[in-house]
């Protein structure tokens, strides 16, 4: 399988590439030229199904032609060696729980997936050092970082706002160690972000060393985020509750909802889906006006959602062929306040007794006001609520525990290299590496 740049102007790309380089040199966006269609028996019997025998059928569709068999059944049951289980909530509304992994966020799947594939393809074609650059709003950071640790030859340096990532985020990838470099980036994410993609474009820098992303822009990282959406439907099919399926997805640089557009392209009978957005509403505006204008990021309780201007918005334009009411007819938006996204957190809270963090209180409340009738819906629960415990504890007036996989990351101690956000700074370290 080969793939195109959104751009339309650089060559395209084996996966091996694609996986290096992350973002195209026409500074676009991978995306798989083909999109099999997966076939009526798969979907008869889906629900018969365990998860990572699902999620296997589906890799083999995005990978099949570029990885061996045997190397691909193994990446899979490496990436899931947890669940993502669909819990009910309130009446039509059921969680797709993405937090059983080690950084208890759904970034955990295509951070391993990627980082296994990645080592796949340096096995299979002799030694070279590869560095990875990674921006980071919070949660992308950690599950790159675990994904990675310890991988031979692979060095992970995470780029973070400075000051603005929780405590217990920022401890997932300040305390490992290893292979694993944080840099503190005085600044926002949107200038991490840019920082990272300087880097690509720099000659100089490229020579030096080899650089590789693994933000949601890098397809192995976001492709394998279809797997659940498949599991969320064999489930939803379980329980006899899978038609006119509505799945809601919490979204900031919209490389989740992206893997579940693919999934609904590749035949998964999704009806249509919900983007949920923090203040930082962008597409929202953009589905009402059909302009896209990109702003600076606006921080929220919601943090993973800080994005002013997602990347991945490029594959979702360029898979409806730039056709708003394309868009519109699959996807729709809403945005919420952090009064609003802690009011739902409460609500439910109090109602269902079903505690939110604060990216999968603005799926459920799309749901809880979206939702026509005859629907179901599933929204992405998208982080533990302990990786957000102040906020939700304040929110909900209960206590929220702390799973001991978190408290161990708490107990690390940080390590840190703090840099300004100017381009200048980050490719002298860099080079001196
Ligand atoms: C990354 C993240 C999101 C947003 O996902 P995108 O793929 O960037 O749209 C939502 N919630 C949490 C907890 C996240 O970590």
């Amino acid at each position: 399988m080969k793939y195109y740049s959104t751009n339309a102007k650089a060559p395209l790309a084996t996966l091996h590439e694609a996986v290096v380089k992350g973002l195209a040199s026409d500074s676009g966006l991978y995306m798989p030229e083909y999109l099999y269609k997966l076939s009526a028996d798969f979907f008869d019997s889906i629900q018969n199904l365990p998860f990572n025998e699902i999620a296997k059928i589906v890799a083999t569709a995005f990978f099949g032609e570029d990885v061996e068999q045997k190397a691909l059944d193994e990446i899979v049951d490496d990436t899931l060696q947890f669940d993502c289980p669909v819990v009910e909530v309130s009446d039509n509304i059921y969680s797709l729980e993405l937090f059983h992994g080690p950084t208890l966020a759904f970034k955990d799947v295509g951070g391993r997936f990627m980082a296994r594939l990645l080592q796949y393809f340096i096995r299979k074609e002799g030694k070279e050092e590869v560095n990875v650059l990674v921006a980071t709003s919070g949660d992308t950071g950690s599950a790159v970082a675990n994904g990675f640790l310890g991988v031979d030859g692979i060095h992970v340096y995470v780029l973070y706002p400075k000051g603005k990532v929780s405590k217990i985020q920022e401890s997932q990838f300040t305390t490992l160690g290893k292979n694993i470099t944080a840099i503190e980036v005085n600044g926002v994410f949107d200038d991490c972000q840019a920082l990272v993609k300087k880097a690509f474009m720099d000659e100089e820098l490229n020579r030096h060393m080899k650089l590789t992303s693994a933000n949601s822009i890098n397809v192995a990282r976001f492709l394998p985020q279809s797997f659940y959406y498949f599991n969320a439907y064999a489930r939803m099919k379980a329980a006899g509750k899978a038609d006119n399926l509505v799945v809601c997805v919490p979204s900031g640089n919209f490389g989740n909802i992206t893997a579940g557009l693919f999934g609904r392209e590749m035949g998964l009978p999704i009806k249509r889906f919900i983007a949920a957005n923090n203040a930082n509403d962008v597409f929202f505006k953009y589905l009402q006006t059909g302009k896209y204008t990109p702003m600076a990021s606006i921080q929220t309780i919601a943090n993973a959602m800080d994005v002013g201007n997602p990347s991945n918005f490029a594959r979702v334009y360029d898979m409806f062929d730039g056709d708003l009411q394309k868009i519109r007819s699959v996807v729709s938006g809403a945005t919420y306040s952090d009064e609003q996204i802690r009011e739902t957190m409460k609500s439910c809270f109090d109602s269902n007794g079903y505690i939110l963090d604060p990216h999968g209180a603005c799926g459920y409340r799309a749901l809880e006001e979206g939702l026509t009738d005859g629907e179901t819906g599933v929204f992405l629960e998208t982080a533990h609520p302990a990786k957000f415990k102040e906020t939700v504890e304040s929110a909900i007036g209960a206590e929220v525990e702390i799973p001991e996989r978190l408290a161990a990351f708490m107990r690390g101690e940080k390590k840190s290299v703090e840099m300004s956000a100017d381009f200048d700074s980050f490719k002298n370290f860099l080079m001196t590496r």
